[in-house]
């Protein structure tokens, strides 16, 4: 897949804000617009990073007063000559001006297109071009955080610092290859070792922080179980209303499916199957076990919520095996029934109706997700793009450390960590040529006019 030249235009945003902006990129970026602009002087004069006050107009009709701002190749997000458009955010002075912009010899960008022509023009690799794409879904602190981090490059920084270390060995390898008539090592066989345990390791860390990273930027997912009437769905509309603000706020995302779902200090947490949480079905449900099962095994976090009216005193075993990776929260509610309790240590006590303990749950869902433990600086996996990658080329490199431990010729031993190079490559798109279905899957993710 290689970009053509066409200039391609998409409006960069929604309906209904007071102002809207439209993207034109491309080497004829400045005489399409020229063609229906008019300003104090043609575009094409103007110098990048200014910004021009015009009409634009379709024959003696005027659409609409607008703002173009000019950036010159090679500097724009393109690398190309672009311009953007800042009309009135009307849908119909939008289509007006992308209609005349078309007779003008612009064509609709498709999803993603600026974006992988700034990737093709090397403005950016492909993992901060995926990291644009988290960026504008983004919608609590710590996604952004994320995105934010990887669209910076920390991330990319650190994958070409293995590629180099592991290019390093290759050339080492294959240099022993070229006096191969002499016996010589220059690869001394422990050192290789050490080194690729160490890359080894590295690579294990990397991929150990996805099943955090990933949580951290879909949301959290918590189940909240217990008994019928131990006040399941009363926690849950507490929790909802007491962030309501921001609750709301997720209506108006691009999600498929609008689900219940809190930021806490800037995490955001899911509430799974939380429908039948409030519907009365459940209630009536005997024992609810295989849908409590099922709210489980898609849980990072469970609050195993017990009733105060039937609580004596000791925590009773729980009636389902918590997965590996995952925390639980005993919590007894209705405490307003009897405030004076002690409840054994670790035990949370809450009044889901009148909002006691409600703070202390919240830290404890915190803390709970061990995002807590994250440095400022500390690289997290969030795409399961990446993750796999780096998982298939993990496996490689433990395959080179296995063919080392048996002593295998420098050439195989090379071409195995060529393998973990390639693999690694494949996530910032460097020194790897991508097949064009892995970038159509990445880009046709994106939305028109980024
Ligand atoms: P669910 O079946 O687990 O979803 O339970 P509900 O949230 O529907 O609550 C069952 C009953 O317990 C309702 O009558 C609630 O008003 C009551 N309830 C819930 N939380 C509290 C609480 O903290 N204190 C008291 N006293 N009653 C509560």
């Amino acid at each position: 897949m290689q970009p053509d030249h066409d200039t391609i235009l998409a409006p960069a945003t929604a309906t209904g804000g007071a102002l809207a902006v439209i993207r034109i990129s491309g080497d004829d970026a400045f005489a399409v617009c020229d063609r229906v602009f008019r300003g104090r002087s043609p575009l094409a004069e103007a110098q990048g990073y200014t910004v021009h006050y015009g009409r634009i107009v379709d024959g003696d009709r005027t659409i609409d007063d607008v703002l173009a701002t000019v950036f010159r190749a090679p500097h724009s997000y393109t690398g190309e000559n672009s311009v953007e458009l800042s009309c009135h955010g009307s849908a119909y002075i939008v289509s007006e001006i992308l209609r005349l912009l078309f007779a003008a010899g612009g064509r609709m960008a498709t999803p993603g297109e600026f974006t992988l022509r700034a990737y093709f023009a090397g403005k950016l690799d492909l993992s901060q071009a995926e990291a644009v794409a988290d960026l504008i879904a983004s919608s609590s602190r710590a996604a952004h955080a994320l995105a934010s981090n990887q669209m910076r490059g920390g991330y990319s920084a650190a994958l070409d610092s293995l590629r180099d270390r592991l290019l390093h060995l290759t050339s080492l390898l294959e240099l022993e290859l070229d006096f191969s008539e002499e016996d010589v090592e220059f690869a001394d066989r422990q050192e290789l070792q050490r080194i690729m345990q160490d890359i080894d390791q590295h690579l294990n860390q990397l991929i150990n922080t996805f099943a955090l990273g990933n949580a951290l930027k879909e949301g959290i997912p918590v189940a909240i179980v217990g008994a019928p009437n131990a006040g399941k769905s009363t926690l849950l509309n507490r929790l909802l209303n007491e962030e309501r603000a921001i609750v709301s706020e997720i209506a108006g995302t691009t999600r498929d499916v609008i689900e219940e779902s809190v930021c806490i200090e800037g995490i955001r947490f899911r509430f799974i199957d939380t429908a039948g949480i409030r519907t009365t079905d459940d209630r009536l449900e005997r024992m609810g076990i295989e849908r409590t099962l099922q709210r489980i095994a898609r849980a990072r976090i469970v609050i195993r919520l017990l009733d105060m009216a039937h609580f004596t005193g000791s925590v009773p075993a729980p009636e389902f095996e918590l997965p590996e990776r995952c925390s639980l929260l005993t919590v007894v509610n209705k405490i307003d029934l009897q405030p004076d309790i002690s409840l054994p240590q670790g035990v949370i006590g809450l009044s889901a109706r009148d909002g006691a303990g409600l703070d202390t749950l919240r830290q404890a869902l915190l803390q709970s997700t061990g995002a807590e433990e994250l440095d400022q600086n500390d690289i997290v996996v969030s795409n399961s793009r990446h993750f796999e990658a780096l998982s298939i080329a993990r496996s490689a490199l433990q395959r080179a450390l296995n063919g080392l431990h048996e002593g295998l010729p420098a050439d195989l031993l090379s071409e195995e960590i060529r393998q973990v190079i390639r693999h690694i490559g494949e996530i910032t798109g460097r020194g790897v040529i991508l097949s064009d279905e892995i970038l159509g899957t990445i880009f046709s993710k994106f939305c028109i006019g980024k």
